[in-house]
């Protein structure tokens, strides 16, 4: 059940939202972009992390032929005893890539170790811990069925299977798979590039000395990490002057080296205006109030053919902007197939503060109590300004727009930051 405990009088003012939710801009952006187009053969180790174009067909039997998933005896299940014991005669061995040659009569076994060929005249593997062993005299007792540790052939993919499907996401996983069937190349669309910039006259870069006034720009290394997480082509432009030219030219540069731009910072009230006059003169943007906390401001739309985000200012708004909105929208331009983040329900530990009106996408710890149970807690400072949360957290705690302030003990909704990528 969901405790609430009272809003204080001074959270209420955003009660009556007019602000696009979260879902909605999901739904917009994603509908508004289209796949890449153009593919290439890459060697199924540059594959990883791209996206499947062609669907993969299995050529082969995996296994190709039926083998032992124990060291042990291979025997024929006609041999095996329902009471008493039977003594069967050695008479060869199966190891891995060098098969027995011969047939496995009646009253016979070989000895046969884990991956080898099943020998002919037999279907059935005896762990050796469960056989007395006397030269070559083997002693089975009862309690064993016929086919007891086989792997069949074909058991895990069959020729002519389609293994993986276009849209497929290539992990670890993949790579492993299509060297199972030996398959060296495949088929991927072209990786996505994507431009990024941060503004701002505040901004400095990591190797210079701040003045009075100057903050360094982090948005551009988190946003770094983020995009190279998720296997596109990077071009960083670095940091754009808040003036109307150098931002201008920006924009004309990025869109025609990159299929999306991504920048921070600028599109607040305010200085959106200077932007926005900026972006109307290139392409389509929309400016919207999405109704979350942190990450109110967003621009969204077309520059020129690239698609744009303008993402928000604040560091943290930045990451849960680029993960709830840019993430899907790059996804479904890469060609990837549909997927949910992963969220998942857990009591709260600690009392959360929140006004209703917004979506919170609070900076979580997931972690297990003494007897072994999900719990979340909050980081502490929930403020859109303090990037080291960020770093504290491992998951977003996900609190409905119309809820007010939590309390501990509250089932809420949390979406681990390893389920995003
Ligand atoms: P803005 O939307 O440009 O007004 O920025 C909102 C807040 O985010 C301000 O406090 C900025 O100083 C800060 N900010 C904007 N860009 C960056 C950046 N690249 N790195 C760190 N902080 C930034
Ligand atoms: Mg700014």
């Amino acid at each position: 059940m969901n405790k609430t405990i009272p809003v204080s009088p001074c959270d209420t003012a955003q009660k009556q939202s007019p602000w696009l939710s979260v879902d909605d801009a999901i739904e917009r952006m994603t509908n508004a972009v289209k796949k890449i187009q153009g593919t290439e053969v890459v060697t199924i180790r540059d594959a990883l992390n791209r996206v499947l174009a062609k669907e993969v067909v299995s050529s082969i039997n995996v296994p190709p032929y039926a083998n032992s998933a124990m060291d042990g005896y291979a025997v024929n299940a006609s041999d095996l005893p329902s009471a008493g014991e039977t003594t069967l005669k050695l008479v060869g061995k199966s190891f891995a890539g060098i098969p027995f040659a011969g047939e496995v009569k009646s009253g016979e076994c070989v000895r046969i170790m884990t991956g080898a060929q099943i020998a002919n005249g037999t279907d059935t593997v005896i762990m050796q811990e469960q056989v007395e062993a006397n030269d070559d005299q083997i002693t089975i007792k009862p309690g064993h069925c016929k086919n007891e540790n086989v792997r069949h052939i074909g058991e895990d993919i069959k020729d002519g299977d389609t293994v993986l499907s276009v849209g497929q996401h290539l992990t670890p996983a993949e790579l492993g798979v299509l060297a199972s069937l030996g398959v060296a190349e495949v088929t991927v669309y072209k990786q996505l590039r994507v431009a990024f910039f941060s503004t701002g006259d505040e901004l400095r870069n990591v190797d210079q000395e701040l003045e009075q006034g100057q903050i360094y720009d982090s948005n551009r290394y988190t946003l770094f990490g983020m995009l190279k997480n998720l296997g596109v082509e990077l071009i960083d432009m670095g940091i754009i002057p808040d003036d109307r030219q150098a931002i201008e030219n920006a924009f004309i540069q990025a869109s025609q080296k990159a299929d999306a731009v991504m920048t921070s910072g600028g599109v607040s009230v305010g200085e959106a205006d200077f932007v926005k006059d900026t972006l109307d003169k290139l392409g389509k943007v929309d400016f919207w109030k999405i109704a979350m906390k942190p990450g109110k401001p967003l621009a969204f739309g077309f520059v020129n053919d690239a698609v744009f985000f303008g993402l928000p200012g604040n560091p943290v708004s930045v990451m849960a902007t680029y993960y709830q909105f840019a993430l899907p929208t790059l996804k479904t331009m890469m060609g990837l197939k549909a997927t949910k983040a992963t969220v998942v329900k857990v009591p709260c530990k600690t009392d959360l503060r929140k006004a209703p009106g917004r979506t919170d996408f609070q900076r979580g710890i997931l972690q297990s109590n003494e007897k072994g149970e999900l719990v979340v807690e909050s980081i502490g400072m929930q403020a859109s300004h303090v990037l080291s949360g960020m770093s504290k957290a491992n998951c977003f705690i996900i609190l409905p727009q119309d809820w007010g302030n939590v309390a501990a003990g509250t089932l809420v909704d949390v979406q681990p930051f390893r389920g995003l990528m």
